[in-house]
């Protein structure tokens, strides 16, 4: 895994990989004023598309207004943007981030102009949380850090300075040998992974925690009840507790970098049988079905590069 690639696109073009710099006094390097997207596009039979696009650029804006950062440039221009990065790198399989910051704007925190630098990478991204993990299963804890308060960051905002709190909660989960590490919200109920979102699996049941629990309103974690409810699966947003993780029949994550990856322990405490259950089995398969065009696309969710 490089991640790198031939182009970026930038403020408008593509220019090549190595000038696609900014100003050490950038507003986003010292206060975190970006906003960001990570979308995955997977090679199909009518070749690449990128999924679910069209919603991944909407939060992109949505995530700039609650920020007050102005994008100059519109929502189709942004999805072209994404399409030509895949398509002049020559990727099938890519990883996408287009990202929107305050640049060379000031080191005011609130500096009089509000327009972003906008740009668009591509690039090679295997399974997030390692190649094993989609069929083995991984080991996570509960991390000694909660998830932000809703009056402090707005967690529906995929900002950059939130990433903060997640480099905290899956680096301590790193350290002690854990390959995720999950966050419980101010109220102490599960939140959601440094990067994931969470389903919890009990006699059939589906839980996820809702959107108070300050989560990332995750599009995979969309995608997952969209296909558990098709296949008869009722799905509840509720309160979570801790407990339930260790009590659950299935456990698994999800989230676009990290796909849907069962998990077999937390704080070394065996979930269900220890492996990929068999519900996460199935809504595994039917997404990895949907991405890559094996499946019908019923909701328009594929955007095709080459169209
Ligand atoms: N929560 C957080 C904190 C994330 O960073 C991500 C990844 N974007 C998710 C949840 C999952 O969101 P999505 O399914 O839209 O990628």
């Amino acid at each position: 895994m490089t991640q790198t690639s031939e182009f970026i696109w930038h403020n408008g073009e593509m220019i090549p990989y190595q000038q696609a710099t900014t100003h050490v006094l950038s507003h986003a390097l010292h206060y975190g004023s970006s906003v960001f997207e990570g979308i995955r596009a997977y090679d199909t039979p009518n070749g690449p598309a990128i999924f679910r696009l069209d919603d991944h650029i909407q939060r992109l804006f949505d995530s700039a207004k609650i920020y007050r950062m102005e994008i100059p440039y519109s929502k189709e221009e942004i999805m072209d943007a994404c399409k030509q990065a895949v398509k002049e790198n020559g990727f099938t399989n890519a990883y996408l981030r287009p990202f929107a910051f305050l640049g060379h704007v000031g080191l005011g925190l609130n500096p009089k102009s509000h327009l972003a630098d906008v740009t668009v990478a591509a690039m090679e991204w295997g399974a997030y949380l390692g190649d094993e993990s989609l069929a083995q299963g991984v080991d996570v804890c509960v991390s000694s850090w909660s998830r932000l308060a809703p009056n402090t960051m707005p967690t529906a905002a995929k900002a950059g300075g939130n990433y903060l709190s997640s480099q905290l909660i899956s680096g301590e989960a790193k350290r002690n040998g854990y390959v995720e590490g999950i966050a419980l919200d101010v109220n102490g109920y599960l939140s959601e992974g440094a990067g994931e979102n969470l389903f919890v699996v009990k006699k059939g049941v589906l839980y996820t925690p809702p959107t108070t629990a300050c989560i990332l309103p995750g599009l995979t974690r969309d995608t997952i009840i969209h296909l558990a409810k098709e296949r008869g699966y009722e799905v509840r947003e509720e309160p979570i507790a801790r407990e339930a993780l260790y009590l659950a029949d299935e456990f698994f994550m999800v989230g676009t970098a990290a796909e849907v990856v069962p998990v077999r322990s937390v704080d070394q405490i065996q979930v269900g049988e220890g492996k990929r259950g068999p519900i996460t089995t199935e809504l595994q398969q039917a997404y990895f079905d949907l991405v890559k065009g094996q499946a019908a696309d019923a909701n328009g969710w594929l955007a095709f590069v080459n169209e």
